[in-house]
Parts: C-alpha cells; sequence; structure tokens
C-alpha cells in the first residue's frame, strides 16, 4: 500500500533497517540475538514493557516452531508483530462506529498541535467522498484561531461550520450543531474541543458538558471520543493519553505524522500500554493521508 509505504519511511529506515540488519547478521537465536532485538524495539519507542513482552513471546515462539533458519526467524517476527498490532477484541474495536440511524457524532480531543483539526478535515473530506453529508463543530472556542482554522477547512472541503465568537460556551456551539445535524438531516458531525491539559478538573467539565448535550439530543451519541496523539512526540504522548483518559471515556486513538517520525514503533506502546485501539493514522499532510489503522499493512510499511 503506498501510504503506508510512504508515511513510514522514516520509521522503515530505523525500526525495519535494523530489524532487516539484525536479522542479515543472523548466525543463530541465542540470548545475544534476542538482546539486540529488544534494544532496537527499545529504541523504537514500543517501550520498555513492550518490547520486553515482544522478545518473551518470540522467543516462545522461536523454539516452538523450531526456528532454526534466518527465513524461519524473520517469518515468526513478522507474524508475531502483525498479531501484535492487531488490536485487542479484533477487527471490530478498530474501526469507526457509526449510527445505524440518525446523525453519528465524532468528538475530538487532544492538545494543540497535535494535528486534531487537520484530522477532522480530513476525515471530512474523506466521508464526504463516500457520500455522506458531514456538519463540523468549532468547540475550541478557547482560541479564536482554532474556529478560523477549521472554518478554514470547512471552506476547503466544502461542508459546513457551526461556530460562535471565541470564548462563548464550548457546549452552546456543540448544542446548536447537534441540533442542526437532527433536523438538517447530516450523517455525520465532527466535533472540535480544546485540549488544555493544563487545568485538569476545567477540561473534563467541560468536555462532559459537551458530551451531555450531545447524548440528550442523541442517546446512542457521541459514538467515538477520539483522541489525536503527535507520534513525532515519542513517550510523551502516551503520557497524554494517559491524562485524557483520566479526563474523558476515549475510544481510540488518532496517531498522527507518523510520516515525520522515525518511531512507528509507538502504536504498539499505545496499543499494550494504554488498551486503546489506534483507530486511524495520519500518514501525511495531503487531504487522503488519513487511514484506517491496518496492522498488516503497517508492517509491511516498516519493513518495505
Ligand atoms: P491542532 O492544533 O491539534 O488542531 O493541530 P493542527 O491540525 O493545526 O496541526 C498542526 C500541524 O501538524 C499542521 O501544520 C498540520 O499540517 C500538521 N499535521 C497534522 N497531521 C499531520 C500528519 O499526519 N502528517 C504531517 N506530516 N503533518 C501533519
Amino acid at each position: 500500500e503506498k501510504k503506508y509505504d510512504e508515511g513510514l519511511a522514516k520509521s522503515r529506515q530505523t525500526f525495519g533497517d535494523k530489524l532487516n540488519s539484525l536479522l542479515a547478521n543472523f548466525r543463530t537465536v541465542d540470548e545475544d540475538f534476542f538482546d539486540d532485538l529488544e534494544e532496537t524495539l527499545i529504541e523504537s519507542d514500543v517501550g520498555f514493557e513492550t518490547a520486553v513482552k515482544i522478545s518473551d513471546e518470540l522467543r516462545q515462539e522461536v523454539k516452538l516452531k523450531n526456528a532454526k533458519t534466518k527465513q524461519a526467524v524473520s517469518e515468526v517476527i513478522i507474524q508475531k508483530l502483525i498479531e501484535l498490532y492487531e488490536q485487542e477484541g479484533a477487527d471490530e474495536d478498530a474501526k469507526l462506529h457509526f449510527a445505524t440511524d440518525g446523525p453519528t457524532v465524532f468528538l475530538f480531543v487532544g492538545v494543540n498541535g497535535v494535528g486534531k483539526t487537520t484530522t477532522i478535515g480530513k476525515l471530512a473530506y474523506q466521508l464526504k467522498k463516500t457520500g455522506k453529508r458531514v456538519l463540523l463543530a468549532a468547540g475550541d472556542t478557547f482560541r479564536a484561531g482554532a474556529i478560523e482554522q477549521l472554518a478554514e477547512w470547512g471552506r476547503r472541503v466544502e461542508v459546513p461550520v457551526v461556530q460562535k465568537p471565541a470564548r462563548s460556551d464550548p457546549a452552546s456551539v456543540v448544542y446548536d450543531a447537534v441540533k442542526r445535524a437532527k433536523t438538517e438531516k447530516f450523517d455525520v458531525l465532527l466535533v472540535d474541543t480544546a485540549g488544555r491539559l493544563q487545568n485538569k478538573v476545567n477540561l473534563m467539565k467541560e468536555l462532559e458538558k459537551i458530551s451531555r448535550v450531545i447524548t440528550r439530543e442523541i442517546p446512542t451519541a457521541p459514538q467515538e471520543v477520539l483522541l489525536a496523539l503527535d507520534a513525532t512526540t515519542g513517550q510523551n504522548a502516551l503520557t497524554q493519553a494517559k491524562q485524557f483518559k483520566d479526563v474523558t471515556p476515549v475510544s481510540g486513538i488518532v496517531l498522527t505524522k507518523l510520516d515525520g517520525t522515525a518511531k512507528g514503533g509507538i502504536v504498539l506502546a499505545i496499543r499494550n500500554e494504554l488498551h486503546l485501539p489506534v483507530k486511524l493514522v495520519g500518514l501525511g499532510e495531503q487531504l487522503d493521508d488519513l487511514q484506517n489503522f491496518d496492522p498488516e499493512k503497517f508492517v509491511a510499511g516498516l519493513f518495505g
């Protein structure tokens, strides 16, 4: 897959190439081999715990399959990585959930600069291409710039944006948007929010209020609370995720800027340490550079 191939070029140069060179120098599966493997995984930001878990599982698997040749060992590694990247609770979990009837609402959370607005723009574009009617809500009323930025995406992708002046109550923007989505029969409402982790209590209250307003109008919504994380921030992204999990029921992760990092291993850390499914990945700045997360394509992209 071209997008994954291009988007993971940087990760491939470190993670993939290191694994490949580890295998190229392969003589025998001994403890040194597993030590080197562990080190490679840690350097690729899969996280210490995850790296140890992977090499332990690989050790057993290699023994079980009696893999002795380079080819056999490399097959075990690739297969194991795909398995690890597959979401817990299988495929169902990794997909975005849409309402069967009435508007679907996705709430986007995440700190400034992680790529939240860009993701909303890209997703609006993609949903629109599949024939869905999309509405955006500028729920980050804290910064005038954020409202204008979402409005700009709305113009670019040609979908309407519900907005109010800066400093308006975000819940009132969302209320108007949900009402409009219902009366005008939009299929999907994408809600931007302010992710000010500086004040966790306020953030929690704000997100709770927004969710309440949505649920009162549409009992099954929001169908997703998507947390955007910047892959280039490595382990910091994990810390952010833990903090957001404390303030709101996150249903999935959007991992942005994977094209800008050599540490594609972060996906594994998110899966194994946070138990949250990665639902979407940002692989570049173009409109179609947002992809559903696909473990097989991802691992293929890593190994090139
Ligand atoms: P927000 O503050 O969270 O809404 O972040 P923005 O959507 O404004 O994005 C911040 C910057 O990251 C912008 O320059 C985007 O073009 C860039 N960006 C977002 N997603 C991606 C991605 O997947 N790949 C790359 N390379 N850049 C991205």
